[in-house]
């Protein structure tokens, strides 16, 4: 195994997920494949991760802004596209926090069919905006959180002209097990933690899954214990109630009442994992961190397990796992879901204002001030 600072071997990039672990997912001779090559995402050992950790812990990035439309939403996307069109749909709708519709919209595309996705109005990161419209969708913008979208979709799920494509849909969590496949299949194991964002509870279930799946066909002998982390304030599950106004900057965890939010708790406790919580301010110390020491440039929401991981090895701020709890040389991975260029206002609003110099050495020079 690769342990030096290096990209580890991605073989299957590019092939998509679906021709690469089919006889793991619910497709058939029939099943029309549609995919724009997602997944065969990279594993990067973080070697200053790894030492903030220490006790010869690794840590690994599972860098998932390298999908197609930037996030994690295409491993599932393909699959629950795929099916639609197998089953004659011509017409996808979903509830997004921005991703989803990127995804979805994407793929309806590539599908040939057509796509509606309803938005919360004012709450979505202009990048994932930007992509929805640049595929083509139908984009309707409700006066309502994510939670409210997403009533709105699981009633008009019920006509039979449209295929929900949320979390919802088995097809999506499916999918998103391909992702703990390819941790294993580079890892060689299982790790002996997971560390991610929780939103709407679908990524924390699919992983579960793909990991007991595997090791179930004989490919890992070990589970790693799931640590989920919610944002402050829009953290229903740590707080073990529904959240009617949830608010934080990481738009992509932006909800109060997560659909998988059991499967997402059965996983959590049969993990003996935990759901811990992060804040605002936490979020975005984590994601200028990743981007200025590692090079990787993610959007806040992915940067909820970065910040977890940093408090959990801070034990005096009372995190729920503790950094005792973290055996020496455990395996890290934290998956970083989607990329930093959906959502340019947050890093917008913190860069300083450039101001130009004269065209010369000497003021160039003193304007770096190195
Ligand atoms: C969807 C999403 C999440 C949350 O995943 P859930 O499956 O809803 O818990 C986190 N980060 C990003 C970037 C996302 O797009």
């Amino acid at each position: 195994m690769t342990k030096s600072n290096e990209v580890l071997r991605t073989p299957d990039r590019g092939r998509g997920v679906i021709a690469r672990y089919r006889e793991y997912l619910p497709v058939s001779e029939s099943t029309p494949i549609i995919s724009l090559g997602e997944g065969g995402t990279p594993l990067i050992f973080s070697s200053r991760l790894s030492a903030i950790v220490g006790r010869g812990c690794e840590v690994y990035l599972k860098y998932e802004g390298l999908n197609p439309t930037c996030s994690f939403k295409d491993r599932g996307m393909t699959l629950a596209v795929s099916k639609a069109v197998e089953c004659g749909t011509v017409a996808v709708i979903c509830a997004s926090t921005g991703n989803t519709s990127a995804s979805a919209a994407a793929y309806a595309a590539r599908a040939g069919i057509r796509c509606a996705v309803v938005l919360p109005a004012g709450k979505i990161a202009s990048g994932k905006l930007l992509q929805a419209f640049a595929y083509g969708a139908k984009v309707v913008a409700i006066d309502g959180n994510f939670d409210d979208a997403l009533l709105v979709v699981r009633a008009l799920g019920r006509r039979d002209d449209f295929a929900i494509v949320n979390s919802i849909n088995p097809d999506r969590i499916s999918g998103q097990k391909t992702a703990a496949f390819e941790i294993v299949d580079d890892l060689g194991d299982a790790p002996d933690f997971h560390l991610l964002p929780l939103g709407n509870a679908g990524n924390i279930t699919a992983y579960w899954a793909g990991y007991r799946e595997y090791r179930d066909a004989g490919n890992c002998t070990s589970l790693p214990a799931m640590l989920g982390f919610q944002a402050a304030g829009a953290a229903p599950m740590f707080h073990g109630r529904v959240v009617e106004n949830p608010e934080t900057i990481a738009s992509a965890i932006r909800i109060g009442n997560p659909a998988s939010w059991e499967a997402a708790q059965r996983a959590v406790q049969d993990s003996r994992g935990a759901v811990d919580i992060v804040t605002d301010n936490e979020i975005l110390e984590a994601q200028r961190w990743l981007a200025t020491h590692e090079g990787i440039f993610v959007e806040p929401a992915s940067a909820a397990p970065i910040a977890g991981l940093f408090n959990c090895c801070e034990p005096v701020r009372g995190p729920v796992y503790p950094f005792t709890q973290i055996r020496e040389g455990s395996r890290i991975v934290c998956t970083v879901t989607g990329h930093g260029l959906k959502d340019p206002e947050v890093m917008v609003d913190r860069a300083t204002k450039l101001t130009a110099v004269a065209p010369n050495e000497q003021e160039v020079l003193r304007a770096i001030g190195f």
